[in-house]
């Protein structure tokens, strides 16, 4: 059952092959025997998965079931769910239970999707590696010795391990493509303001956005669909309309004018990584699709840029966690002070304390020109390089991440190169921009993920170059051995 694709699940279900029910203790029993080895889940909720699982049935047997009606996913930690723990990987957050669901949960749920649990992030999403997770790291199902990438490691690793049949993300960087790269599997982060934020635990506000990781691009159509569209509770939700993500994926793609940018084979990349990425773009070719160079002159300001930006709005979002009105709190504080500083210092890991740090001495007063002011200028500066790019192509193409996953460990010590994993992903999140990770071939038994960047609302269109290229090779379907 579990190497089905939704589409294929949808199918089983409703031609009565086996039932929800039986398809989520299914999971259930994976998740029990497998995520030992992995520790993709922060919270399993079987019983209420179970309870879902009834209802679905019941939807399936009366004929009114949608695409998603019965189908097992699992939610990053960082989306509220009232009633299951929200823990955001982060010690402050250990005992949040939400009042109410995010609107991406509720919108899932309400299409009739079973959510199994919630799974292991970066904390409060800061990380490329799942490292930073008061959980302890995630593993990756390809080497458990190395890393899935983050900060939606948990979700990632899940679907390429076949723990749940697709899961959400967020990707504030690159936090949706890069683990779906590092773990095989394909990942997208949608348009700034494609999918609300209401209910999902704020990082970086003006970057952060939720998508789907599957194992096919025809799968996250599905989950996407669910996952769209305008929500007045979020303030910068798009009123725009919603295609019919599933419609056009089979579209021809003879014409289509795919652009290289020269800063994306650059002497960070890994060969191996360079050689599949190109790999991919020869199918292009062969399916019609024309190649040209380009180039995105300011690529060297996105990393700086999104270190200015990122930790000032992150600084600010987090300043509600003061151990008075959510989450964790001292022991026997002495002062109120003592409380928000021992709160703070106690609920926080390392990397969530850098970047407030860092957002803090961006944002105060005598440093604001200087930092905070020059990071705008040079966000838009990079925003234009794309705009002036899509004058001339239709999809820009290149590496998800520099290199395969790397060892866990290996970089937790070193910031700098920590956060040039995602040299290639952040610019997208600058920009607003949309952008998918597809599987490419294995480099030395790994996974490698292309990344296909759109412009604003060409979701639809990024689907279809990926799922076209699902059809005429077999990288996406790779299952790590032992899952
Ligand atoms: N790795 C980047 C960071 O640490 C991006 C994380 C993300 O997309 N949430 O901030």
């Amino acid at each position: 059952m579990h190497n089905k694709s939704i589409a294929q699940l949808s199918a089983s279900l409703r031609g009565g092959e086996f039932s929800s029910t039986e398809l989520v203790r299914h999971y259930l029993e994976r998740i029990k025997n497998l995520d030992e080895r992995l520790n993709c889940f922060v919270t399993v909720a079987g019983d209420q998965a179970l309870q879902a699982a009834e209802m679905a049935d019941q939807r399936l047997r009366e004929g009114n079931a949608g695409p998603l009606t019965g189908i097992p996913i699992a939610h990053k930690d960082i989306f509220c769910t009232s009633g299951v723990k929200t823990s955001c990987g982060s010690r402050m957050l250990d005992n949040f239970v939400s009042p109410y669901d995010a609107t991406v949960v509720e919108r899932l749920q309400n299409a009739g999707a079973v959510m199994l649990g919630k799974t292991n992030m970066d904390e409060f999403a800061m990380g490329s590696s799942n490292e930073t997770s008061y959980y302890g790291p995630v593993h990756n199902p390809w080497d458990t010795d190395r890393v899935p990438g983050g900060s939606s490691g948990g979700s990632a690793a899940a679907v390429a391990s076949r723990l749940c049949s697709g899961a959400t993300g967020t990707d504030t960087g690159g936090s949706i493509r890069q683990p779906a790269a590092l773990c095989g599997i394909t990942g997208m982060k949608p348009t700034y303001g494609r999918v609300s934020r209401y209910g999902m635990i704020a990082f970086a506000s003006s970057l952060d956005q939720g998508g789907p990781l599957t194992r096919s691009a025809e799968d996250a159509a599905h989950l996407l669909q669910a996952m769209v569209g305008f929500d007045h509770r979020d303030s910068t939700s798009a009123d725009e309309p919603v295609p019919d993500y599933s419609a056009t994926l089979d579209e021809d793609l003879r014409g289509l004018r795919i652009g290289l940018p020269k800063e994306y084979f650059d002497e960070g990349l890994d060969s191996g990584v360079g050689d599949a990425v190109m790999a991919a773009v020869d199918e292009y070719r062969k399916m019609g699709a024309e190649v040209v160079d380009t180039t995105l002159p300011n690529t060297g300001l996105a990393v700086p840029t999104y270190y200015v930006v990122a930790p000032a709005e992150c600084s600010s979002n987090l300043s509600r966690f003061d151990g008075a009105r959510f989450g964790y709190r001292c022991d026997d504080p002495d002062s109120l002070e003592d409380m928000y500083v021992r709160s703070r210092g106690e609920g926080f890991g390392p990397e969530v304390k850098r970047r407030i740090l860092i957002g803090t001495y961006a944002l105060s007063a005598g440093y604001y020109d200087a930092y905070y002011l020059k990071a705008q200028q040079t966000r838009h500066l990079i925003s234009d390089d794309f705009k002036q790019a899509f004058d001339k192509v239709d999809v820009i193409m290149g590496p998800t991440s520099p290199t395969t996953a790397f060892a866990i460990g290996e970089r937790s010590n070193d910031p700098v190169t920590m956060y040039l994993s995602d040299i290639y992903t952040i610019a997208v999140n600058l920009a607003g921009l949309p952008g998918i990770s597809v599987p490419t071939d294995l480099v030395g038994g790994k996974p490698a993920g292309l990344q296909i960047i759109g412009n604003y609302f060409q979701e639809a269109k990024l689907l279809n170059v990926a799922h076209r290229l699902q059809q005429v090779t077999d990288w996406h379907l790779a299952v790590p051995e032992g899952f």
